[in-house]
């Protein structure tokens, strides 16, 4: 297959007949042997801009999605401030113009100041290009603010992203809570946590109709639950994470406290990892994202309970999602399409995820066979709070386009 792209759109695909030339003033990517994939979309990332730009910035942010294969990000709205009217909104839509390797998708708040007391601007935001709304970082929590926000993003036809979490269930816990949480004497966070609240959300957007995204999903039980309520008729659709696909809380233990093993929710158990791993394959799992959350060094490197959740995710998800599920695990490519570009672009409501002639030219081109070591210390982003430093995997992007204009290559893919 053929992709003639003109003017930052798809022009033409077709067969490639024998012989013949390239356009005389055109440039060639041979992609013989790799995937070529309609631009993918991490639905869930935080840029830190603006007021933890020490952290990322949208510049560096938008380079390291670029880096890793992705065209376009949506960023959650938990910053400083948080994104919860259209002053923010108009600020990260205006400099991810200006510095934004990738499109940028801006994510508002539900509630002001993610406080969970009152709804945000959630209209100014969507006109102002926000596509969905989310207190990640926080559970919405109240559940009578949840059934305004679910109500009111109806009108819009956007939905609502929720980090499903029971505060009181998780309080003060750095793991998940199990064996090994008890084996190295580290306070857990019970899986029921995340159980309580995706059952709480799942009442609530059926009884209110709205569009319900359970972020990053951990547990056997949160997945029964949101099959249970899709063959009911509830519109919920959800994601998962590279590192919840990949690790379990026994890599708590392996890496000696490390804390970029600490996120949240936290590094489930083995059974859990089985139980997404069979949500990837049989579709209840819509989509896969990084949960791209950069820390500083500084904030990382001090005992396991006092640092903050989060790994960054940008640059490694592509090769894990290669190497172990489609690789490894019997994920199909058109599967791994489906997660990573078109199912998200679906739920944001984008007009991504497509490779159609008079889409948008994003483009990532995948070397399944390209074996690489992970290497933090070329990472673009700002941050290097990942626990896949040093592992070898097999399957990277090599070239990353955006509107027509490639923004990054690994090694010239043969290029005239
Ligand atoms: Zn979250
Ligand atoms: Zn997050």
């Amino acid at each position: 297959m053929d992709l003639l792209i003109v003017d930052g759109r798809i022009a033409e695909r077709r067969v490639p007949e024998k012989g013949r030339g390239a356009a005389p003033d055109g440039r060639v990517i041979d992609a013989t042997g790799h995937w070529v994939c309609p631009g993918l979309v991490d639905m869930h990332v935080h840029l830190r801009e603006p007021g933890q730009e020490h952290k990322e910035s949208i510049e560096s942010g938008t380079r390291a999605a670029a880096a890793g294969g992705f065209t376009s990000v949506a960023c959650m709205p938990n910053t400083d401030p948080w994104n919860d009217g259209l002053s923010v909104t108009e600020y990260i839509v205006a400099e991810a113009r200006r510095k934004g390797m990738v499109n940028v998708f801006p994510i508002g708040c539900v509630s002001k100041g993610g406080l969970g007391v009152e709804l945000a601007e959630i209209g100014d935001m969507v006109r102002s290009g926000a596509v969905a709304v989310s207190d990640d970082g926080r559970p919405v929590g109240n559940s009578h603010l949840l059934r305004m926000a679910l109500e009111y993003t109806k009108i819009f036809g956007i939905p609502l992203i929720d980090h499903c979490e029971d505060a009181n269930l998780s309080a003060s816990g750095v793991m998940n809570e199990g064996f090994v949480s008890t084996l190295l004497g580290l306070k857990g966070i019970p899986g029921a946590s995340e159980e309580v609240a995706v059952a709480t959300d799942l009442a609530v957007a059926a009884m209110t109709g709205g569009r319900l995204h359970v972020a990053h999903i951990s547990t056997r039980g949160s997945l029964e639950k949101v099959r249970r309520a899709r063959q009911e008729g509830v519109a919920v659709t959800c994601e998962a994470t590279p590192h919840h696909l990949v690790l379990t809380d026994q890599s708590v233990a392996d890496s000696r406290y490390d804390p970029n093993t600490k996120m949240n929710p936290p590094l489930r158990s083995e059974e859990d990892r089985q139980a997404l791993l069979q949500g990837l394959l049989d579709g209840t799992i819509d989509a896969i994202a990084s949960d791209h959350a950069p820390h500083h060094a500084d904030e990382k490197l001090v005992e396991y309970d006092e640092a903050p959740f989060g790994i960054i995710g940008l640059e490694t998800t592509v090769p894990l999602i290669v190497d172990r599920c489609v690789r490894k695990g019997g994920l199909a490519p058109a599967r791994f399409v489906e997660l990573l570009s078109r199912n998200p672009a679906r739920i944001l409501g984008i007009k991504k995820g497509t490779l159609a002639v008079g889409a948008d030219a994003d483009v990532t081109i995948i070397d399944p066979e390209l074996e690489r070591m992970v290497d933090v210390s070329q990472f673009k982003s700002k941050s290097r709070n990942s626990p896949f430093h040093g592992w070898t995997l097999r399957g990277w992007p090599v070239a990353t386009v955006v509107g027509g204009r490639v923004v990054h290559e690994l090694q010239p893919v043969a290029s005239r």
